[in-house]
C-alpha cells in the first residue's frame, strides 16, 4: 500500500493471491486500527466504482535521527514515507551517548503533535499523539539484532552501548537501530531505484560504509556487519595507521578522516573536511591528487564487491559524493577492475535523495519492521 502498487481492496486481492474476503477482512481491521483510510471512488473497470485506499497521511507518523558525527537530522514521516517536518542539529559525539540520544530523544517528542510539551529526560507519552516507533541511524557497526554498537571509530564512550536498551527506557514506542550507510542505501533504495533487485549504496563521508541491497532487500549477514567495507585493506603494510589497529585499511585511505589528516602531514592547515572539499574546488593539487587516489581505493575494493556481487548500481552519497575527481577516479578504476560482464549494465551513480535521505531509510525501516508487522 505505502509502496502505492495497490490502491483498493481488489488491488490487494489480486497482488496477495489472498481471497477477496480476507482481503476485506484484514482492510477493515487496518482502518479501524488508523493505519489505512477509505479516500473516496476511484475508475470503474466495469461494475461498482471500487473504494480507493490509502495510508493517512495524518494521525500516525514515524520518528527517524540520522546521526552523523557533528550534526544529526532528525524528523517526523508518515507512514507512506514522506518527510511530514525535517532538521538539522549540532551534535557533539563526544558528549556521549547518553547525553547525545536523550537530547535527540526530546526533539522528536517535540516534533510530535498534540499535548504539552516533553519533559527533557522523562519518558514520553508520544505512542498516545500518534507516534509509531523512532528509526536510528548510527554512524558506526551496529549489531542489529540487538541494537548494540560495536567498536565504532571516533565515537568515544560508544562501544558496547545498547540504544535499543537506552531508548526504551525514554520512548514508549519501539525503537529499531541500524548504521547509517544501511539507512541511505534504503532510503536511496527507495526513492529512486524500488524496481531493481540487487545494488550496492557507498557512504563517504567522515568515515567509510555501503549498505546492500539483495533481492530487493537490505542484506545485514549473520550479525548486521554486511556492507562494512571500511577495514578493507587497500595497501599493503606500511600504510597508515587505522583505528581498528590494522594498517591500510580503506577508511584510513579514503574517508573524509583520512584526507584531512593526510593534508595535515604535507604541512596544508585544514581543520575538517568541509576545508578539504574547499581545497579541491579550488584545485588545490595536494588535496586534488589525494581525492583522486581515495577514489582509485575505494573503486579497488568496489571492483571486488562488483565482481563477487553483481549488482544492477553502485551509487555513491555522503559528504565525498560530490568531490568530482574522486568520483572520476572510482569509475576509472571499477571499469578497469572489472569483469566486461559484471560492469556492462551496471549504473555508476551520485546518490541523488537528497539530505533527508537518513532519515527516509530509518522511517521505512521501522515501516517495514514495526508498523507493517502489527
Ligand atoms: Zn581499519
Amino acid at each position: 500500500m505505502a509502496s502505492g502498487a495497490a490502491a483498493s481492496r481488489a488491488d490487494l486481492a489480486r497482488l496477495s493471491g489472498l481471497s477477496p474476503s480476507t482481503v476485506s477482512q484484514r482492510v477493515e481491521a487496518l482502518i479501524s486500527e488508523g493505519l489505512l483510510q477509505e479516500t473516496g471512488a476511484g475508475k470503474s473497470r466495469g461494475g461498482r466504482r471500487p473504494r480507493q485506499l490509502a495510508v493517512p497521511t495524518g494521525g500516525a507518523l514515524v520518528g527517524a535521527i540520522d546521526l552523523g558525527a557533528h550534526h544529526a537530522r532528525l524528523g517526523t514521516l508518515d507512514l507512506s514515507g514522506r518527510v511530514v517536518e525535517s532538521r538539522l542539529l549540532p551534535v557533539r559525539i563526544e558528549d556521549g551517548p547518553e547525553a547525545v540520544l536523550g537530547a535527540l530523544l526530546d526533539e522528536i517528542a517535540a516534533l510530535v503533535p498534540g499535548s504539552a510539551a516533553p519533559v527533557p529526560g522523562q519518558r514520553g507519552d508520544v505512542a498516545a499523539r500518534g507516534l509509531r516507533g523512532i528509526g536510528i541511524g548510527i554512524p558506526g557497526p551496529v549489531q542489529f539484532e540487538t541494537g548494540r554498537i560495536v567498536s565504532p571509530s571516533r565515537m568515544p564512550g560508544w562501544n558496547g552501548f545498547d540504544v535499543r536498551a537506552f531508548c526504551a527506557e525514554r520512548t514508549d514506542v519501539p525503537v529499531v537501530v541500524d548504521n547509517d550507510a544501511n539507512l541511505m542505501a534504503l532510503g536511496e533504495h527507495h526513492a529512486t531505484h524500488p524496481e531493481l533487485e540487487h545494488a550496492v549504496y557507498v557512504k563517504a563521508g567522515t568515515g567509510i560504509g555501503a549498505g546492500v541491497i539483495s533481492g530487493g532487500r537490505l542484506h545485514r549477514g549473520a550479525q548486521g556487519s554486511a556492507g562494512d567495507i571500511s577495514h578493507c585493506r587497500v595497501l599493503a603494510d606500511p600504510g597508515p595507521l587505522c583505528s581498528c589497529g590494522n594498517t591500510g585499511c580503506l577508511e584510513a585511505v579514503a574517508s573524509g578522516a583520512a584526507l584531512v589528516t593526510a593534508l595535515r602531514e604535507q604541512g596544508v592547515p585544514v581543520d575538517d573536511l568541509t576545508g578539504v572539499m574547499r581545497l579541491i574546488d579550488d584545485g588545490d593539487r595536494h588535496a586534488t591528487a589525494l581525492a583522486r587516489r581515495a577514489g582509485r581505493s575505494i573503486g579497488e575494493i568496489l571492483a571486488v564487491v562488483v565482481n563477487f556481487f553483481n549488482p544492477q548500481v553502485v551509487a555513491i552519497g555522503g559528504r565525498l559524493a560530490d568531490c568530482e575527481p574522486l568520483l572520476a577516479s572510482m569509475r576509472a578504476t571499477l571499469y578497469e577492475r572489472c569483469l566486461p560482464l559484471a560492469t556492462q549494465a551496471l549504473l555508476i551513480e551520485r546518490v541523488v535523495a537528497g539530505p533527508d535521505v537518513g532519515i527516509m531509510g530509518a522511517a521505512h525501516l521501522v515501516i517495514d519492521r514495526v508498523v507493517e508487522p502489527a
